[in-house]
């Protein structure tokens, strides 16, 4: 079929009039534009097939092309296309229980459209929480350098990335940094075990310093994503879990990108066996077919919220959080993951990925790999010695090279967080035996050509 008329139309009236996210509006090249995906494969305008590792933005857990999904939006849409969550609906009750379920825990569930509102909500949660419970001055929150927690205000002042909050600020007041465990890059001399129990001390220095009896909560990702796949070890998730209780400061889990199967269990934060105050979640809750984000909140705390005076209750208003048809899809999602085991599946294709990719330990360019389930960030360096970072153009010029070759990878944060080195691979968790063939066989092409200089 030929598509060129139509996709000049349509890349001219792009540039006129649509606003991508992350692109100068003088970009040299033109965005890709998809029109079709089905399993892990997209197909752009003009007849192109790649496998997108990306899973879009993290979120494609159950693969393109589901018609199920639609269909349970399409019935519910007919049935009940909206009602406030002042109220309730059906399909809510249920995904709220569902949830609960999958959490392996009592908790309350607060819908959302964004991973970003989802965590605005917790941090709302956790401020509210502590003034009802008798500690008025808790207010600060604590995060980790290089983690995402989203672009709204808050969640903006939460994400531990500079360059994306340059020329946004002053966001929200409150908000501090702690050091992320990044164990490739620990001082010289100290172990992996030291360097984690130091950041963990980190964290409560910082509580300490700024006087603990002014810290709401912490907020962190089982395993950083977005800043370059940090994957922390054991004791340094139990150290934090064991101060924050200590202090008496809330635990928020980002798992926005960790929930859902990606971490081969149904949240990241079971691999550690955490117990969180509060997890938020969206992205793979739905795969991306649709808006919808959760807060999810222990039984306890949300028990604090009754009728305080005229103020008690949560008072935050959301129009489209909880939609009918998205919560549909949601648990129509949920029991396809279930149904085809893909919880089991992305553990066991992490593995293979990993041990796959492990090979490139050798390449004079791959300084370390490191993996949580099936997500896989390869660190690029310059030097292995000095761990000098990969320049811009070399990490980019393997992105381009994957692409050119049908497969799409990306980098953490896009130029934002640590050195912009970490090549990221996060694809559906329905991928096939031969998808994850097709990325290993093509990225290691791909980087054995840059040793032989071949584009
Ligand atoms: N938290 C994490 C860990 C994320 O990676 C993201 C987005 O990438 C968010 C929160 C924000 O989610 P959203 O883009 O849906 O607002």
């Amino acid at each position: 079929m030929d598509f060129t008329p139509e996709r000049s139309d349509l890349l001219d009236k792009d540039r006129r009039h649509l606003w991508h996210s992350m692109l100068p509006y003088n970009a040299a090249s033109p965005p890709m534009i998809v029109t079709e995906g089905a399993g892990s494969w997209i197909t752009d305008i003009d007849g192109n097939r790649y496998l997108d590792g990306m899973s879009g933005l993290w979120c494609v857990n159950a693969g393109y092309g589901r018609k199920e999904l639609a269909e349970a939006a399409y019935a519910q849409l007919l049935a009940l296309p909206y009602y406030p969550l002042s109220q309730s609906h059906v399909p809510g009750i249920r995904l709220a229980e569902k949830l609960s379920e999958w959490l392996e825990d009592e908790y309350v569930v607060f819908f959302s459209n964004s991973g970003s509102e989802a965590n605005e909500a917790a941090f709302k949660i956790a401020r509210q929480y502590q003034q009802q419970h008798g500690e008025p001055g808790r207010h600060k929150l604590v995060s980790r350098y290089r983690a995402y927690h989203g672009g709204s205000a808050g969640a903006l002042s939460a994400t531990g990335q500079a360059q994306r909050k340059l020329k946004y600020e002053p966001l929200g007041g409150g908000f501090l940094h702690v050091r992320p465990p990044d164990s490739y890059r620990r001082p010289d001399g100290m172990t992996e075990e030291q360097f984690n129990l130091l950041c963990a001390q980190d964290l409560e220095d910082a509580i300490i310093w700024e006087a603990a009896e002014s810290v709401a909560a912490v907020i962190m990702e089982p395993v950083i994503t977005g800043g370059g796949i940090l994957v922390p070890q054991q004791r340094y998730l139990d150290r934090v879990q064991e101060i924050c209780a200590r202090h008496g400061v809330l635990l928020i889990i980002d798992e926005v990108i960790c929930g859902f199967g990606r971490s081969g269990r149904k949240f990241g934060h079971h691999n550690f066996g955490l117990k969180p105050d509060i997890v938020t979640m969206a992205k793979g809750l739905t795969s991306g077919y649709l808006p919808l984000s959760a807060t999810a909140v222990r039984r306890s705390i949300y028990e604090r919220f009754g009728s305080q005076g005229d103020y008690g209750h949560f008072r935050h208003v959301n129009t489209f959080g909880g939609n009918p048809a998205a919560c549909a899809l949601a648990l129509k999602n949920l029991e396809i993951i279930e149904r085809e085991g893909l919880v089991e599946r992305a553990r066991i294709l992490g593995e293979r990925l990993h041990a796959e990719m492990r090979t490139l330990l050798a390449h004079p360019l791959v300084g370390d790999i490191r993996s949580f389930g099936f997500l896989l960030g390869i660190e690029l360096v310059a030097d292995k010695a000095t761990k000098q970072p990969a320049s811009a153009e070399t990490v980019k010029g393997i992105i381009g090279q994957c692409k050119s070759r049908g497969l799409i990878i990306g980098r953490n944060g896009d130029t934002v967080a640590g050195f912009n080195n970490v090549l990221t691979f996060c694809p559906p968790l329905s991928s096939t035996d031969e998808d994850v063939t097709f990325i290993c066989e093509t990225f290691k092409e791909v980087m054995n050509n840059q040793l032989e200089g071949t584009p």
